[in-house]
């Protein structure tokens, strides 16, 4: 991490310096051949790999080379759209690669929301489950106590039966 953000310094200081990257920093970045000024650079938000994409990408998503999860291009401050200066033919692609990726979207909230509605239906079921086995307690609990219930009584006879024969035995 502090590795990836002290490149992140060092490429902004080298492209500032003399516009291009050293031959050391530019082998850091395996994916890309030769880093232009014109670049975007930055971190993955989700590993902190270095990245450095054409300005032409900025606001797309793109697969991180190191991770390879879905990253967003950061727009620079103060970039226009006119900045891009994109043939139609460029637009076009960009324009379908963005369908595209809100199609993935699309699908990847779908799938969340079968994920979601199949989780609740389970904790529908534990719940239900879970209820049954309260109930079953209570009635093993219920008979339980009318056992006790019982041995009491049958102590209280046998006791009354003693007392009987005891009186009988006294006569
Ligand atoms: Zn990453």
């Amino acid at each position: 991490m502090t590795n990836d953000t002290d490149d992140a310094k060092l490429l902004e200081k080298e492209m500032d310096n003399e516009g291009v990257l050293t031959s050391d920093l530019q082998s850091e970045e395996s994916e890309n051949d030769e880093i232009r000024p014109t670049d975007i650079v930055f971190d993955c938000p989700h590993c902190g790999h270095n990245l450095a994409i054409d300005y032409r990408g900025a606001g797309l998503q793109i697969n991180c080379v190191a991770c390879g999860r879905p990253t967003l291009v950061p727009i620079p401050d103060g970039m226009k759209i006119d900045d891009l200066d994109l043939s139609p033919g460029e637009l076009l692609t960009q324009l379908f690669q963005t369908r595209r990726m809100m199609l993935k979207n699309e699908q990847r909230i779908a799938e969340l929301e079968e994920t979601l509605a199949s989780v609740k239906i389970r904790r529908t079921e534990l719940e239900k489950a879970r209820m049954t086995t309260l109930h079953r307690c209570a009635e093993l609990v219920g008979m339980c106590q009318s056992g006790l219930k019982l041995q009491g009584d049958m102590a209280n006879t046998l006791n009354r039966m003693i007392a009987l024969i005891a009186e009988e035995q006294q006569r």
